[in-house]
């Protein structure tokens, strides 16, 4: 297997620690708001390399967080507190948006049949070990007291800027630019370990700490659920490539600080998705989110295929266009596996190993997914017998992920309810009773069951 790897900046070998058990760690949202398709691209990334080292052979142990406290809306440790925000746009708490937001964000994985990870952590469970952590710090030397903030003493370190490919006068001018400088700090980079002073006195959520009442930094939490759950050796850390700086820096400045030997060997970033007007945002513009692409009659799962078919490690740019290309390909490829029929023949063995070692092979490069579909085209192109093309095709989604075999579950009083209120709809709207079309509409939406109108009459399509 082989992975491009942000620290070493290279294609690299992929070792861990323990044959028998990769560790791998995943940065989780922060729950103020819903995810956007941007955020779910890494997360389907993310998703394709756990699945896709399950079908190499090794065992994955995965975690996530999942930030409920303390990401400020600025990665300088200054800016409105994101989760702050959250609450008070919707008059309700801190607690109640996290609550409320993880199920919507459990709910689009659902959709986009990203795994959920087998231990998914909240940053608020684990106070007491961000204490225990920063303590350590202080008492190493790494950490200084300063107004009542603990912050990380960047200086201390020689290799502070290790991850990242920019030099340390551009970072700082980056950040000099967007935000306002906490004069508290001793250097630029310092960031804060634990606030008891913060502008925001707003803040819901706080604990005692040996520092007064207050609250963690927004870095801390990956550092020590990571250590907590997966141990002192990672092997794989990931996260969006907006994440490299500040974010992963300060995690490995800090961890490695505490620990005292090197942490995480391979570092995974994902490119982003970029609307065509740029950044993709969830307060600008169109706020992209699987409900939306639902709404508009898109099943999720094209949008997965159109993740997959473009590399990790691109930019990608989304366009209701291509979405619809990818959206076409995705019917069209299932209406050619429904023509491959169950029947009597013999699995090909050596055949079925051909492919699937290709299949295999593609993947094993850093994740090629577009190379993978390709050789799920070969296989549909093969003059294979039906039995292999189907074993073949249900082992490759074991990674893909595309419900390629799927049976259509609708059954038959479904099927008639949703004519019924198709024709009721149509009565409607011939009487000009906008509101009563639009109240079946939203009906049948709520249910899952998404109508399309065209020239032809009325589809529908049923999704999760
Ligand atoms: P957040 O909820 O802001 O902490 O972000 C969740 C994940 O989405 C992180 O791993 C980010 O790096 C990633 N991310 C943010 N924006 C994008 C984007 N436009 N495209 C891909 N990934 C993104
Ligand atoms: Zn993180």
């Amino acid at each position: 297997m082989k992975l491009y790897n942000t620290l070493t900046k290279k294609v690299e070998e992929f070792i861990p620690y323990n044959e028998k058990k990769v560790t791998m760690y995943t940065c989780g949202p922060t729950v103020y708001h819903y995810a956007h398709i941007g955020n779910l691209r890494t997360y389907i990334a993310e998703d394709i390399l756990e699945k896709t080292l399950n079908y190499l052979g090794y065992n994955v142990d995965r975690v996530m967080n999942i930030t409920d406290v303390g990401h400020l809306s600025s990665d300088a440790d200054t800016g409105e507190d994101k989760m702050v925000k959250g609450a008070k746009r919707e008059h309700k708490t801190v607690l109640e948006i996290a609550a409320y937001y993880t199920d919507c964000f459990k709910h689009d994985c659902e959709r986009l049949n990203i795994k959920w990870p087998d231990t998914v952590v909240p940053a608020t469970t684990l106070i007491p070990d961000y204490i225990k952590f920063i303590e350590g710090l202080l008492d190493k030397g790494y950490a200084y007291l300063a107004s009542g903030n603990v912050y990380f003493d960047t200086s201390k370190l020689d290799d502070y800027y290790k991850l990242t490919n920019h030099n340390a006068e551009e970072l700082l001018s980056g950040v000099r630019d967007t935000v306002e400088e906490d004069t508290n700090k001793k250097n630029k980079n310092d960031f804060v370990l634990w606030f008891t002073k913060s502008k925001f006195e707003d803040q819901e959520l706080k604990w005692d700490s040996p520092w007064g009442l207050g609250y963690p930094g927004w870095h801390i939490e990956c550092s020590c659920i990571s250590l907590k759950y997966l141990g002192e050796h990672l092997d794989i850390h990931c996260g969006g490539v907006d994440n490299i700086f500040p974010h992963h820096t300060n995690e490995i400045a800090q961890t490695e600080s505490y620990i005292g030997h090197k942490w995480c060997n391979y570092w995974v970033h994902t490119e982003h998705l970029n609307d065509s007007t740029g950044k993709m945002s969830k307060s600008n513009g169109e706020f992209l989110t699987v409900d939306l692409l639902v709404n508009k009659g898109y099943n999720p799962l094209a949008y997965r295929l159109f993740c997959l078919q473009s590399h990790y490690k691109n930019q990608l740019v989304f366009t209701y266009d291509s979405l619809d290309i990818a959206s076409n390909t995705y019917n069209k490829l299932l209406s050619k596996i429904k023509l491959v029929k169950k029947d009597d023949s013999v699995i090909d063995q050596e055949s079925f190993d051909k492919y699937n070692d290709e299949f295999k092979s593609a993947l094993a490069d850093n994740l090629n997914t577009s190379n993978a579909l390709t050789v799920l085209y070969d296989v549909l192109k093969s003059d294979l017998n039906n039995n292999t093309k189907l074993s073949l095709i249900e082992s490759f989604d074991k990674v893909l992920s595309l419900d390629l075999l799927k049976e259509d579950k609708i059954d038959e009083d479904l099927v008639s309810y949703i004519e019924k209120m198709i024709e009721k709809r149509k009565i409607a709207k011939q009487n000009k009773d906008y509101e009563l079309a639009d109240s079946i509409r939203k009906e049948l939406q709520e249910q899952g069951i998404i109508l399309k109108d065209s020239r032809e009459g009325t589809t529908y399509e049923v999704v999760k």
